[in-house]
């Protein structure tokens, strides 16, 4: 049976995710050896299974994003600046071409003490993505969702009712997940948050915050 990350996975390589779900999952794919070998795998179906389909059945703008991401010919455009050599060694490459100027040069926000984002310049305003900085021990405020949710952890590891995420680990959410991710203790977690609509945080606290989160 095909897992709902097989389904993701598939979705990226024939081209019909949006930029920020596609961003989410090339930073899984970055970071974990066996997603890629994942990819590979369902890659050498879908290449057996265009043998037997007639390409005239499919439009030509999705076969030739497939067959462009099949052949790995699809990637960042050339001549992109990169960010300094820290940012380098603490985000995955997909992740460079929203930080020309690393994480420094992105505008962080504050969201109290402990948690702090920072919004990544998508092309595509369907999502939104940040970079989510939380201090260990402390989280995100229970809350569920409106849209989809990806969460890929870059560094760190934390926890919610549903389990511990560690480094390259991709959480997809939806409205049937409420939760509270907690960073653990020890240290910091960074991740990659992408939304498709504003988290919407339940609870007393949830109806002061509601209106002030900005997508
Ligand atoms: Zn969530």
């Amino acid at each position: 049976m095909i897992t709902d990350l097989e389904l993701l996975l598939l979705d990226y390589a024939s081209g019909a995710l949006p930029e920020g779900a596609a961003l989410a999952v090339a930073t899984k794919l970055a970071m974990d050896p066996s997603a890629r070998t994942d990819m590979q795998l369902l890659e050498a179906a879908g290449g057996a299974l265009f043998d037997g389909i007639d390409p005239e059945a499919l439009s030509d703008d999705l076969l030739a994003t497939t067959l462009d991401r099949l052949d790995g010919e699809a990637g960042p455009p050339a001549l992109l600046p990169l960010p300094d050599e820290d940012t380098r060694r603490l985000l995955p490459a997909p992740l460079w071409r929203y930080a020309p100027r690393g994480l420094d040069g992105l505008r962080w926000r504050d969201w109290g003490r402990n948690v702090r984002e920072a919004v990544l310049p998508l092309a595509d305003r369907s999502h939104r993505a940040t970079l989510l900085h939380i201090r260990g021990g402390h989280g995100v405020l229970q809350h569920t969702h409106h849209g989809m949710e990806y969460t890929v952890v870059l560094s760190g590891s934390f926890r919610d009712e549903s389990g511990q995420y560690g480094p390259g680990a991709l959480q997809v959410c939806d409205g049937t997940v409420r939760h509270k991710p907690i960073a653990d203790p020890g240290a910091d977690c960074l991740c990659l948050g992408v939304v498709s609509a504003p988290l919407h945080f339940t609870g007393l606290v949830g109806r002061f915050i509601n209106p002030k989160v900005r997508f």
